[in-house]
């Protein structure tokens, strides 16, 4: 049996961050409810205050766009939730489970459509990260989760 801050490389995992808004409205649990719901597994999970060093390599790829600093403001203002979650094709599905970027066009069902506002501000609060890709996926858990090592299930 793997110990639990194992990761099997064989298997597909993601990067979710419930967000500071998420995080502060208490949404965590109705967040990883869906999650765990639709099969995922969590692999870690830890409650972090992010600092701008770490959310600027997080976002590094959206440096140049004019909501960056607002971005990282947003993102560094709580606390917010990381996790590691497993499943087979879990980074398409936490995408799916997440809805679009913003909340006031994401459909019903979905996270950010279901329980997403637009306060008006400018600021897209959107409650949810998932990342994009298997790239983004590596990257993102070796930067969140720099523990957490990959092990072959024997
Ligand atoms: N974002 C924003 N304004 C925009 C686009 C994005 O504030 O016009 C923020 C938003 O929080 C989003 C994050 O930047 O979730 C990353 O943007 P991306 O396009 O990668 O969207 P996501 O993959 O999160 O849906």
């Amino acid at each position: 049996m793997p110990t639990p801050d194992l990761l099997d490389p064989k298997k597909e995992h993601t990067l979710v961050l419930v967000k500071p808004d998420g995080f502060r409205r208490g949404l965590t649990g109705e967040i990883l409810r869906r999650i765990e719901s639709k099969g995922y597994v969590l692999k870690g999970l830890k409650i972090k205050q992010a600092d701008r060093a770490l959310l600027e390599e997080h976002y590094a790829e959206h440096r140049e766009r004019p909501f960056f600093q607002g971005l990282i403001e947003y993102m560094s203002a709580s606390p917010l939730v990381a996790i590691v979650v497993e499943g087979d094709r879990v980074i398409e599905g936490v995408r799916s489970l997440m809805g679009t970027t913003n909340p006031t066009l994401a459909a019903p069902g979905t996270i950010r459509g279901d329980l997403g506002r637009d306060w008006g501000t400018g600021q897209v609060e959107n409650l949810v990260h998932g990342s994009d890709s298997t790239t983004s996926a590596i990257r993102e858990i070796a930067l969140w989760f720099p523990e957490l090592e990959y092990h072959a299930e024997d």
